[in-house]
């Protein structure tokens, strides 16, 4: 750039942590630590614009050299921080067409023993189409789809099955013989695949337990926390809690699976918010080594849906697992909180999403009929089906909805500095929001960014204080 030229700041969001300060660079989805010379520079080009010869004799009022003056403008052009007056943020590639597959969900069966009332797949804000499909899986259409993956996915040494259902344990025979099947094929290609599952936890038996841990298959287990708070929603058909069912399972899962950690995952509805007292109970009570928590998907005007007051109490409870978070890394101890070790991680890899999930790109669902879904959360839905796994991946459909959900069609999204992570959020809520699933998820835009600053500020302090937890953490996260 000539000497002439004018600089503008660059796109990025300022945060603190440890004492020193950072830039989140938004095109670059990067965090740079910033010193207070630096920060001079960005503090002086607020609001302004400057050439790069007068930022550079405002440094050498700060008694810097003349070389070492420009060497700091031109480290900050290049990160980004500042950029020239004219510059455009360049959208971001769209994907490959052939972009490899990393996972596919196996939608086991689409019937489930509870009743919970919230759920997306049989409540209210179904997209679900199930009539006139099969309830289970059979063993042909699941081969076909252990193919489908290893065929979809050439280039990766390791791609992942998750096993879903419906309640993925009342299909407990196929889950057994897709292991075995899935095992065989991918070694005879020397490859491998990664077994994960979720379920209620309501039909674990020891020998199933046994042959989760025998076979190193990670396991999520739907819970909503304490007994009065769990039985409020996860019910069986007759209206009956489940907790007291699955409690003695729970903990005998978590005794004798030792293979892989073992992760909750609760879905907070109106009155299911108690965050705090929820990990609690879940961490440390029955032993869980993870929990993550999800607002419940769902339109506005459900019974069980959280109103804004109610998030902001959310928001606030997060806050203080958060800060607990960043008490255990600065001992260099983990800490089971998800929801800010799923972003740390993330920030740690410096993603820049044009998607804000996997979902149609690396990552597949397949219902028992062998459809092919974006995620296993559009399973059996004839609006979002694309292809069969017998006939392949309807390629225009991938398109379509690849591109729709693409953030550089999500305009609003466009002066977020929270989009390299949010990508606008998850495409199935944005379906039962706002009937397109490209449509960005607008109802909690102050929330991602409160939560990601949040994760910022604590993955800053981490790097400044006791940085060798985030290469530990790395490394167990295989990142
Ligand atoms: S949905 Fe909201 S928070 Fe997410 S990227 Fe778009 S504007 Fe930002
Ligand atoms: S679309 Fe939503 S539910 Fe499906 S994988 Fe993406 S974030 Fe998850």
């Amino acid at each position: 750039m000539s000497a002439g030229a004018a600089y503008r700041l660059g796109e990025f969001h300022s945060f603190e942590g440890g004492g020193r300060k950072f830039l989140y660079v938004v095109p670059a989805g990067a965090i740079f630590e910033i010193d207070s010379d630096a920060a001079a520079v960005v503090g002086e080009l607020a609001g302004k614009r400057a050439t790069r010869e007068e930022l550079v004799a405002g440094l050498m009022q700060r008694d810097f050299a003349y070389n070492d003056a420009a060497e700091l403008i031109d480290e900050l052009a290049q990160v980004r921080a500042i950029v020239p007056v004219h510059a455009e943020t360049e959208p971001l590639e769209p994907p490959p067409p052939d972009f490899p597959m990393q996972s596919l969900v196996m939608n086991l069966t689409n019937q489930c023993n509870l009743s919970c009332q919230y759920c997306y797949e049989f409540g209210e804000d179904k997209v679900a189409t199930p009539d006139g499909k099969p309830k289970f899986m059979d063993i042909e259409t699941a081969k076909g789809s252990v193919n489908f993956l290893l065929e979809n996915s050439s280039g990766r040494r390791a791609v992942h099955i998750t096993f879903f259902g419906g309640e993925t344990l009342m299909n407990f025979p196929l889950l057994k013989r897709v292991v075995t099947y899935a095992n065989a094929r991918a070694a005879a290609k020397s490859r491998s695949i990664d077994f994960s599952l979720t379920t209620n936890a309501t039909l674990l038996t020891p020998a199933i337990i046994e042959f989760l841990s025998e076979n190193r298959i990670g396991v999520t287990v739907s819970m909503d926390g304490p007994p009065d708070l769990h039985n409020k929603l996860r019910v069986f058909a007759n209206g009956r809690g489940s907790y007291d069912v699955i409690e003695p399972r729970v903990k005998a899962l978590i005794h004798g699976h030792r293979t892989r950690p073992i992760t909750a995952r609760v879905t907070l509805t109106n009155g299911v918010t108690d965050v705090v007292r929820i990990y609690r109970h879940l961490k440390d009570d029955l032993g869980f080594h993870e929990v993550g928590f999800a607002p419940v998907t769902t339109s506005p005007d459900r019974l069980y849906a959280i109103n804004e007051p109610g998030m902001n109490g959310v928001l606030e409870q997060f806050h203080i697992l958060a800060g607990e978070y960043l008490e255990y890394a600065l001992r260099g101890e983990m800490h089971g909180f998800t929801n800010v070790s799923d972003t740390i991680a993330e920030l740690y890899q410096g993603v820049n999403k044009s998607h804000p999930c996997g979902a149609g790109l690396g990552l597949m669902g397949v219902g028992p009929s062998g459809d092919i879904a974006p995620c296993h959360r559009f399973v059996d839905s004839d609006t979002h089906a694309m292809g069969n796994i017998a006939t392949g991946v309807d390629r225009a459909k991938q398109t379509d909805f690849l591109q729709r959900g693409h953030i550089n069609n999500k305009y609003e999204c466009h002066t977020c500095w929270a989009r390299p992570l949010c990508a606008g959020g998850c495409h199935h809520e944005a379906f039962v929001r706002y009937g397109d699933t490209g449509h960005p998820n607008l109802h909690y835009c102050d929330w991602i960014r409160d939560w990601t600053d949040t994760c910022l500020r604590i993955f800053g302090t981490i790097s400044a204080e006791n940085p060798e937890f985030l290469e530990k953490f790395a490394e167990r996260k295989a990142l």
